[in-house]
């Protein structure tokens, strides 16, 4: 399974911004961006001419960066969002929200992505009671993501529940039970992904 393992703190300074992919450091004075908010490299403080196709640029591969997704896979994500009904670039962010990785993270089970993303293909996880170790599984409205019974003890998990903000609305994380129900689809509002969709619909629509 093939996954970016570049150094992640760069991946923000590419994009000048945080993208929380290390968990608890991002919060802290150590961050990178909090330290050198401007890109990697011997240029990265100097003037950046910002073409339109530089800015479309920027918003895809932050997305993509984000959600810890190679670009063929990403492509895919887009065709598949352009297919079906409804503003392709929201349908583009409600199918990486729905990537099982990213719904343990965002339910609290995990510090970061690439964390759940672990936990997940090292076979923690249940969806609807089925063992799931494929990442980008994605869930449905109903689905019940649990973690197994052996891996209930697992410092990871309560240390990243003890710590993790709120579930958004579209998740219902059962504490004890170590279980997140799917309640609905996520709506745009409810995708905290600080990406500009539209720019990566026009990048692709090219
Ligand atoms: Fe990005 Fe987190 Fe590294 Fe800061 S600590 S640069 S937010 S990955």
């Amino acid at each position: 399974m093939a996954r970016d393992t570049g150094p992640r703190c760069k991946r923000c300074g590419r994009e000048r911004q945080k993208l929380f992919l290390k968990g608890q450091r991002c919060y802290t004075p150590k961050c990178r961006i909090e330290k050198r908010p401007y890109p990697p490299g011997e240029h990265g403080r100097g003037r950046i001419r910002e073409s339109e196709y530089m800015l479309q640029l920027r918003e895809k591969q932050k997305a993509r960066r984000f959600y810890g997704v190679l670009e063929k896979q990403f492509r895919l994500y887009y065709q598949e969002a352009n297919r079906m009904s409804g503003v392709t670039g929201e349908n583009l962010l409600q199918l990486l929200e729905r990537r099982l990785d990213n719904v343990v993270y965002r339910a609290g089970m995990a510090a970061s992505r690439s964390q759940a993303r672990q936990l997940v293909s090292h076979g923690h996880l249940t969806v609807n009671g089925r063992r799931m170790k494929v990442p980008s599984y994605r869930v449905r409205q109903g689905d019940t993501v649990a973690v197994r019974e052996k891996s209930r003890n697992m410092i990871t998990i309560r240390h990243a529940l003890d710590t993790a903000p709120a579930s958004p609305d579209w998740l219902h994380l059962d504490r004890d039970k170590l279980e997140i129900e799917v309640a609905q689809l996520p709506t745009r509002a409810q995708v905290d992904a600080p990406v500009r969709e539209s720019l990566i619909v026009e990048l692709y629509s090219k």
